[in-house]
This record gives C-alpha cells, structure tokens and sequence, in this order.
C-alpha cells in the first residue's frame, strides 16, 4: 500500500483515477454550475456551498440565481434585497461577501469574473477553494479544489489515515491532490473526490462496496475494526448567538421593517428580559460591522441605509 503520493505507481494512479471517474459518471449530481462554461454561476454555487450540506446549496443556488441571473443583476442589487433573497440560508456574511464580490467584477475587472487565481482569491469571501471552483467549472482550468471531503478521501487513499483531519498534514494533501489529478479532467475529477468523500468515505466509511477498496491504504485498517474518532461536535445552535442573529435579522427582514425600525422596537421585541437588552446590542453592532446591517439615529435596519 502506498504510504505517501509517491508510492502510487502510474499504473495504480490510472486505475484510482478511471474508477472515481467513473463512479461519478455513473452516480454524480448534475448540478447546473457544473456543466461548465459560467464563471458566475460558478462563483455563486461555491459561495453557496461554503459550510453548507449539499442538499441545501441547490435550492440557494437556485433563489439566488433566479433573483439575479447575471452578475450586473448582483452587483445592482441593494444590500437589503441581497440579503432578503439569501433569507435564512445561513451564514448570511456570504451573501455580502458575493454582492461585495459582484461589484468588484464590475468595477475592477470589465464587467466579468477574473480567471487569475490572485485575482478572486483578492474578492471577499473568495478562499482558495471557491477560486479553485470557479476556475475549473467556470474556465475549464486544471485547478485542484480541496475541501473536507476531499481531505478526508485522499488522506485515507493516500496516507492510509483513519480521520486525515487530524493526521495528515495540509501540505501533504495539498501536494497529493495536485499528482492525483490528470490534466484536463478537473470539471469531472473534483466534484469526483467530493462526491465520494461525502457520499461513501464518510467518516463513517462505507469500505464495503468502495470501488477503490482495493487501492485504499486506510481500507485495511477498517476492515480490521479501528474506527475514525469524529473530529469535532457541531456546537448546539439552540440558545447560540448564532440563533439571536438570525432572529434579529428575520426581525430587520420583515416587509413591515422595509424602511428600518427604531432600535427600541427592535431591542424591546427581542429582549424581553432587560439583562439581554444589551446583548441585543451589541449583536446589531457586530451586525452592523459585518455589513449586514445599519443602524444611525435611533433607528436600524437590513444592509445598507437608503438615503434616497
Ligand atoms: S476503502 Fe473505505 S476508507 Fe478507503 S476510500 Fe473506500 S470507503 Fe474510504
């Protein structure tokens, strides 16, 4: 088995690459963005999938596109409406960040999305896996996306690692990622690796039925019993201030708010103790910097102020 990327030998790199290829023929998603040739849409499907279940992403895409079907529409776009469409799709700092994002593309780069990797990595919210994204759907670049999934599947193809997360170093990954993927296949090859990481080398892995069980370095291991140790536990939303947010800003979203609201209203509607008056504060404030929302005068609001 092989130990690290340089161990696979070319004849075990085409096999692992023709099998993943084509299971993913065979079993992947045909998502929109994927078919190639729209660098927005691309944009907008990577942003959407940051932190996101997939199962989620779609419909997201699928509001955001509908409400601004180019980039001009996005970049057009009022704050507030921007995060009006994003609704309660979570983690709404990303709706600002594409808008924000949108507008830079006008402004700066002639009405389009860059192709240059410096160049959208300098977009807000724009990391390295989202300009991966967008260059390989968008451009049909060659470019090498790593998320989590990804992590994990090469981690145990690769290093035979049982929870890769927490034993493989990121370099290590990052350089196997780039020799596992043949030329001309990125489009295909990525969303490959992402599939089957989520869809069968969960963490939970389903090494039975694995169409590279028998090129997996981890697969031993799990055959003899040993088990991934979770990386993490979701912190509970209930009771989080991730949950006040949303509740201040479905608050600051409601049509009757449309034109902002007084900051007492709003301070009184959510915090019916007055101990939590002042959390409800300093929430609108952390809101407020994060571009979400604004508040002058006694009054706030969602996104940005109309002065018209
Ligand atoms: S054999 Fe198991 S650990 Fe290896 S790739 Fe397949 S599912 Fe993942």
């Amino acid at each position: 088995m092989a130990a690290t990327i340089d161990d696979l030998t070319p004849q075990r790199l085409g096999r692992l690459r023709s099998l993943l290829l084509d299971w993913y023929d065979e079993f992947g998603d045909d998502f929109p963005w994927r078919s190639g040739g729209d660098p927005y849409a691309a944009l907008v499907a990577a942003v959407c999938s940051q932190q996101t279940q997939i199962s989620r992403v779609l419909v997201l895409y699928e509001r955001w596109i509908a409400a601004f079907p180019t980039l001009p529409d996005a970049a057009a776009a009022t704050r507030a409406r921007v995060l009006r469409v994003w609704g309660r799709g979570g983690y709404p700092r990303r709706a600002v960040a594409l808008h924000e994002s949108a507008r830079i593309c006008i402004e700066r780069h002639d009405g389009a999305v860059p192709r240059d990797e410096q160049a959208l990595l300098a977009l807000p919210g724009v990391g390295p896996f989202t300009a991966a994204i967008v260059r390989c759907y968008g451009f049909g670049d060659d470019a090498v996306a790593i998320d989590t999934n990804i992590v994990r599947l090469i981690g145990r193809i690769v290093f035979g690692d049982l929870q890769p997360a927490r034993e493989t170093p990121p370099r290590a990954i990052e350089r196997a990622a780039h020799r596992l993927l043949r030329p001309g296949t990125a489009a295909r090859w990525n969303p490959a690796l992402m599939e089957y990481g989520g869809r069968v080398c969960t963490p939970r892995p389903h090494c039975v039925g694995c169409v590279v069980a028998g090129l997996c370095a981890a697969a031993p291991r799990f055959r003899a019993g040993e088990r991934a140790e979770p990386v993490r536990a979701q912190p509970a939303f209930e009771g989080s201030d991730r949950q006040r947010r949303g509740r201040l800003l479905d608050t600051l979203r409601d049509p009757a708010n449309a034109r902002g609201m007084p900051i007492a209203t709003l301070v009184a509607e959510l915090a019916p103790e007055p101990a939590e008056a002042k959390l409800v504060r300093a929430l609108l404030a952390a809101l407020c910097d994060d571009g979400l929302a604004w508040s002058d005068g006694g009054r706030c609001g969602l996104g940005e102020r109309d002065r018209r």
